[in-house]
Order: C-alpha cells, then sequence, then structure tokens
C-alpha cells in the first residue's frame, strides 16, 4: 500500500458514520477534472508513509470514528489492499471503499467475501464517451462487470456518483448512464469544483438549469438521486 496521507476525522466521507479518510498514491485513471492530481500517480519509495504507522494512527484513533474511508487515487490499483482492509477490520471499523470500478474481479472478492461495507463506484461518462473523460484506456466490460456486482449484492451498501461539469453530457448521455446502473439505490451527481487554479482548465461547474431535466429523468431510474456541491 502506498499511502500518501490520512484525515483523521471526517463527517461527510462515510455517509452516517464518523471516519478517518486514507488517501491511497496511483490511479489507472487519469480524469481531467480530478482534484487529486498529486495522488494519480504512484509515490516514490521515500514519499509515503508506512502501512504500520497508519494502522496504528486508526487504532488510536478507533475510540472516536466509526470506520475508515480508503480512497485516492485509486485503491482497488494498490498490491496489499486486501491485507490492509482486514487489518481495519479487526480493529471493529466500517470501511467504505471508492473506487473507478476497472477492477472488477477485486471488487467482486472484497464484496462478496464482505471485506468491505460500503462502495462508492464512479460513474465517469455514457460508454462512448468514457476514455474521453478518464484521459487513459478503459475496460469497458469491467465497469459493467463491478456495476453488476453491486447492483445484485446484498452484502454491502454502495452508491454511484458522477462528477459533472459545463456541457458535459447530452440527455441521451445521461440516459445511457442511467440505463447502466438502473435499479440502483443511490445515485449522486457531483458538481465539478477545484479547489486548485491548476485544475480549472475548461472545466466550470453546472448551472441549476443545466441538470434539472437530467434530474427528472434519473428518477425514474435509481431510487435515490442526490445533488453533492454548488450549483447555481
Ligand atoms: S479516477 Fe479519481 S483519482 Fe483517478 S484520475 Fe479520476 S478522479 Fe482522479
Amino acid at each position: 500500500m502506498k499511502i500518501k496521507y490520512i484525515q483523521k476525522t471526517s463527517l461527510i466521507d462515510y455517509p452516517g458514520y464518523l471516519a478517518a479518510v486514507v488517501f491511497v498514491t496511483g490511479c489507472d485513471f487519469r480524469c481531467g477534472y480530478c482534484y487529486n492530481k498529486t495522488l494519480q500517480n504512484f509515490a516514490k519509495a521515500d514519499d509515503f508513509i508506512p502501512v504500520a504507522e497508519i494502522l496504528q494512527t486508526i487504532k488510536e484513533r478507533s475510540k472516536f470514528i466509526e470506520g475508515v474511508v480508503v480512497t485516492g487515487g485509486e485503491p482497488c490499483v494498490q498490491p496489499g489492499l486486501v491485507d490492509f482492509l482486514a487489518q481495519i477490520k479487526d480493529l471493529g471499523l466500517k470501511i467504505k471503499l471508492d473506487t473507478n470500478g476497472h477492477n472488477a474481479e477485486l471488487l467482486e472478492f472484497l464484496v462478496n467475501e464482505k471485506k468491505v461495507d460500503y462502495v462508492a463506484m464512479d460513474i465517469k461518462a455514457a460508454p462512448q464517451h468514457y476514455e474521453t473523460v478518464v484521459g487513459s484506456k478503459v475496460d469497458l466490460e469491467q465497469i459493467k462487470q463491478s456495476v453488476a456486482c453491486l447492483l445484485k449484492t446484498k452484502n454491502v451498501l454502495s452508491e454511484f456518483r458522477t462528477t459533472v461539469w459545463q456541457g458535459f453530457a447530452t440527455t441521451l448521455d445521461f440516459h445511457q448512464i442511467f440505463e447502466l446502473i438502473k435499479g440502483a439505490e443511490n445515485y449522486y451527481i457531483q458538481n465539478f469544483y477545484s479547489p486548485e487554479a491548476e485544475c480549472t482548465g475548461s472545466y466550470l461547474p453546472m448551472s441549476r438549469s443545466e441538470i434539472e431535466p437530467i434530474l427528472e429523468m434519473g428518477r425514474k431510474y435509481v431510487g435515490k438521486i442526490v445533488l453533492r456541491g454548488d450549483w447555481l
């Protein structure tokens, strides 16, 4: 595990639970809007926190927190993830995993073996725009398999989520996204937000008037659809 840092307490990253948040480095995608760009590349050997140190911090926090969020970067490209999660579970804490869903076999294992309690999976775009949005090669079968796994399992709670910006997608594109996750309990649409000037590029937040018709359409496909972020 290559872990860049740990946020000792968060009220917002694990729905319903007070949690620590572990940020791993390294991701197989290169989303243009990524606001964790410093976590896209794998850290050099001297640029990450030893796992033992992270686990000790979590252990010390375990009286105060109820869970741990493992995010990134992309946790599912990390060798040692399964072992790391097991050690968190041994502390009696719940685990939320954030993933881009590009390693379906690993995700299925984690879900089927109840190694995690909650999974938040990104749906980056309609299938034909996936590679453009994530800036790298994508095996769409992996994405579909991960979605299918989360839709059918009773082992974990889950959410799908999409980051949007002005002009992100047409109504038809959203129709395809909704078809992909049809039957999901929770779908979150996150408006683009950049804490760093370098990430803004050609991205601007989507307006409420642009998203309203999408919400209307989405309610026919998923149980709950929620907006995250600021909407003008
Ligand atoms: S999948 Fe997530 S961490 Fe990876 S590049 Fe995209 S937004 Fe950034």
